[in-house]
């Protein structure tokens, strides 16, 4: 589903759109009320591993929409309406945002969340990727480091100030010529803690790239991961709060996300190492009590349903023990809470010292 959005492609997308809307007039001329079955994708059951059988790119049943409810009708109106706009858009070789589109008809699609299970029906039902369907995401990841790449031709040299953060490219697609002479790569969660690495120089003292995606991380700081991963083959290490968003957070980069299930094969990071904050940090860092907040009962509750993914279990069962861990001491904290002893206690011992044993590990 990846690759260059040439002129071909963009007419072949245009050609299963004609089929699509094409084959549902025929059913409807036939008297059939059901008009389109869109196959179904998952990244995760919480069956137990004997009954899992999850496997990525690979559909698990078909939903039918039909004409006879409701329901599926104002669905299919939403979905011919996102359709048309993204067949004009193919046309004219326009980009769009997901934004965009749903100021198109605010009053039908009433919620951008409409608009975005549209596209991802959309996107299965024409087996591409959303980039294919020049739908754009307005870029919210950032990157700093030993990192050059060209983007439409245009040169990005990070090198040149490896403490500056850059935007991600929001059209992975049209990225070429990556160089690195890194290391390896840390993803970290939030913007603060970005920040304070850009602050500390950490990307001049430690021969790296930085990747934050702002919280959960959109398609483009994916897609750009994946790529630097893929190309430069060095290892990736994730950083994220010790509270179950952080978690969810970090199985988004390796596993990809339940709503682009159909696409994980190109947007999950298999190789991501979780770096930490773990639950036993708090100990070995002797973190003072006021750092470390009660879990709710949501935070519970939450974690409770995390521990039962079954990816987690089939291919990382150690991080399930760092979860339970976390649940047994009923306290999360936040990254920000290791500087307590030093403002770059982080930058300078923390990550070094769990890097290092990542790396050596690896040998
Ligand atoms: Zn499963």
């Amino acid at each position: 589903m990846a690759g260059n959005l040439g002129r071909s492609e963009r007419i072949d997308i245009m050609r299963k759109i004609r089929e699509l809307t094409r084959s549902m007039i025929v059913e409807l001329s036939n008297g059939s009320s059901k008009m389109i079955a869109i196959d179904r994708f998952k990244n995760y059951c919480i069956n137990s591993i004997e009954n899992c059988c999850c496997r990525f790119n690979l559909s698990e049943g078909k939903e039918i929409l039909t004409l006879q409810r409701e329901s599926h009708v104002r669905r299919l109106d939403v979905l011919l309406r996102v359709l048309l706009i993204i067949q004009q858009l193919l046309r004219e070789n326009r980009h769009s945002s997901k934004r965009d589109i749903y100021y198109m008809h605010p009053s039908v699609f009433t919620d951008q969340s409409v608009v975005d299970r549209a596209i991802n029906d959309i996107c299965i039902l024409l087996q591409c990727s959303r980039h294919n369907l020049n739908v754009v995401s307005v870029g919210n990841g950032l990157v700093m480091g030993w990192l050059r790449f060209a983007e439409a031709g245009r040169r990005s040299d990070c090198i040149k100030k490896p403490n500056s953060a850059h935007s991600i490219p929001v059209q992975v697609e049209e990225v070429t010529d990556i160089a690195s002479p890194a290391n390896y790569i840390l993803v970290v969660e939030k913007e603060s803690v970005f920040q304070r690495l850009a602050n500390d120089h950490f990307c001049s003292r430690n021969r790296c790239i930085v990747i934050s995606g702002r919280g959960y991380p959109d398609v483009p700081t994916r897609r750009f991961l994946r790529l630097l991963v893929d190309v430069l083959a060095l290892p990736a290490f994730c950083l994220v709060d010790c509270d179950p968003y952080g978690f969810d957070i970090l199985t988004t980069y390796r596993f990809g996300s339940m709503q682009m299930a159909y696409d994980a094969k190109y947007l999950r990071i298999p190789q991501l190492h979780w770096l930490g904050a773990f639950a036993s940090d708090s100990d070995t860092y002797n973190l003072p009590q006021q750092c470390l907040i009660p879990l709710t009962l949501e935070d519970k509750r939450r974690t409770e349903a995390l521990l039962l993914r079954c990816y987690l279990r089939r291919e990382v069962p150690h991080w399930r023990l760092e979860l339970e861990s976390m649940l047994q001491r009923g306290v999360k904290f936040e990254i920000e809470a290791l500087s307590v002893h030093n403002i770059s206690f982080l930058s300078e011992e923390y990550l070094p010292s769990k890097i290092e044993s990542e790396l050596t590990k690896g040998k």
